[in-house]
């Protein structure tokens, strides 16, 4: 331990703190937005003290996926701002977040300038995932420039209109992967999702019950097969987003055992739902791809997110209003897949893991910051050690919260909740980004308070 007395604007005193390397009652003394004593408790002297008792002190959350103020395929845009969403996102805990570049014709790096300016308005840290949906000479030939400026993660679709086809997928991983970059990939296998949607229409129909057999796990392991099977062609690290149950999960595994550096993440609603919930009279509030998975495949990526198998645990938030989804009430086929979930992640994933006792409290840390910052290059974010960002969370483990869409305090920031009606323990006291209150009892951080994090994929 390390300490220091001289220069510390901040010091947090009396929690149980979650360190890199260990686990005790510590004082953090934090400078310049950066954490620059950790020593024994009294020995980190500031004139501002946060008071930790009774909690745990651990790093600010990552989400590694979410879509703010997202294009809708109706021509609307989705209920938020990057300002509104990262309030509400630093109010339950998390501290930094990869949302994307969405993709369209053209220049890359333009998309990029333009949603680097619409995302000024955070409040905390960010990064961004250009989608890539054509690759030709000059897509091909911005991609270096990307990843120096610290835009190296990827995303690419293997379905939707906006997808590529298998010799694009493999280019794109060889010339990502030679660059240093992070391919990642939306990751369900386009002509096998045909069949299962032609086979579902034939022997069901296309009502809400009806669409997880449309979108089966065979067919999210394909694509991962084929997409594993290219990086490990080509040396290339990859990324799974969402992987949603054990179909997905195997693939990787077999992967990552053939020598593949695969990084994946799951989604909260994977881990807090199963398939049943499209049985429901709302069941149209859970259509997102890929779907929510029978109740033992959720066991089984929880167990996978405990041992480490899995890198993250995302939102996959997006602020749809009820009248977005209103077209696939009747008709899943027209629905717009996705829900939203920014700030409801941390409280659910500490609720549900560690509450439960599925997980301890270095894993619940690890899950939830240190393994996302070490998969998306976040290099100082993730773990409460000297130099690191003093993005951390004073969190209260007994904490009540009852989630509720019609309460602005406890909800995802639109007119319908997946959650809504939840309850648990375990929310922040405290949030701090860099060093500023971001959350917890009377934060005001000011708009733009947040900044660009580059990313150096490792
Ligand atoms: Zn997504």
């Amino acid at each position: 331990m390390r300490t220091a007395n001289h220069g510390v604007d901040v010091v947090i005193r009396g929690g149980r703190v979650v360190t890199d390397s260990t686990e005790g009652a510590f004082d953090i003394g934090i400078a310049d937005g950066v954490i620059a004593a950790i020593g024994e408790p009294g020995s980190v002297v500031a004139d501002e003290v946060i008071d930790a008792s009774g909690c745990v002190v651990i790093p600010g959350g990552i989400d590694p996926h979410t879509h703010i103020q997202w294009p809708l395929a109706n021509g609307g845009t989705a209920q938020d701002t990057f300002e509104s969403a990262t309030r509400r996102a630093a109010a339950w805990g998390t501290t930094t977040l990869v949302d994307f570049v969405p993709g369209a014709p053209g220049s890359l790096l333009a998309a990029a300038d333009r949603r680097l300016g619409q995302a000024e308005g955070a409040v905390i840290d960010y990064s961004l995932h250009p989608v890539v949906t054509e690759l030709n000479e000059s897509t091909i030939a911005e991609i270096p420039a990307l990843i120096e400026r610290g835009l190296a993660s990827f995303k690419v679709y293997t379905t939707y209109g906006s997808r590529l086809e298998s010799a694009d997928i493999r280019r794109f991983i060889r010339v990502a992967g030679e660059a240093g970059g992070l391919p990642g990939f939306h990751a369900e296998h386009h002509a096998l999702l045909e069949d299962a949607l032609a086979a579902t229409r034939k022997l069901r129909g296309t009502r809400i019950g009806d669409f997880p057999a449309s979108r089966p796990g065979h067919t999210e392991a394909a694509s991962i097969r084929e997409i594993t099977g290219y990086a490990e062609e080509f040396g290339s690290p990859v990324y799974i987003y969402h992987a949603s149950g054990l179909d997905a999960l195997r693939q990787i595994e077999e992967a990552r055992a053939a020598g593949t550096d695969v990084r994946a993440e799951t989604c909260a609603h994977y881990l807090v739902y199963d398939d049943s919930v499209y049985a429901g009279a709302d069941g149209w509030k859970y259509v997102i791809t890929p779907p929510i998975r029978p109740e033992a495949d959720r066991e089984g990526m929880w167990r996978a997110v405990a041992d480490g198998r899995l890198d993250a645990v995302a939102s996959d938030h997006c602020a749809y209003s009820v009248a977005d989804k209103a077209a696939g009430f009747e008709d899943f086929t027209a629905m717009e897949p996705g829900a939203p979930g920014i700030a409801s992640r941390m409280p659910l994933l500490w609720d549900r893991g560690v509450r439960s006792g599925r997980l301890s409290l270095r894993q619940f840390v690890d899950i939830n910051s240190t393994r996302p910052a070490a998969a998306l290059g976040l290099t100082a974010k993730g773990r409460i050690a000297i130099g690191a960002d003093a993005d951390i969370v004073v969190w209260d483990p007994d904490g009540e919260w009852t989630w509720d869409a019609a309460s602005d305090s406890t909800s995802n920031g639109t007119d319908y909740d997946i959650y809504d009606g939840l309850s648990g323990r375990g929310r922040p006291r405290v949030t701090l980004s860099r060093g500023r209150r971001v959350g917890g009892s009377g934060a005001t951080p000011p708009r733009g308070s947040g900044r660009f994090v580059p990313q150096r994929i490792q």
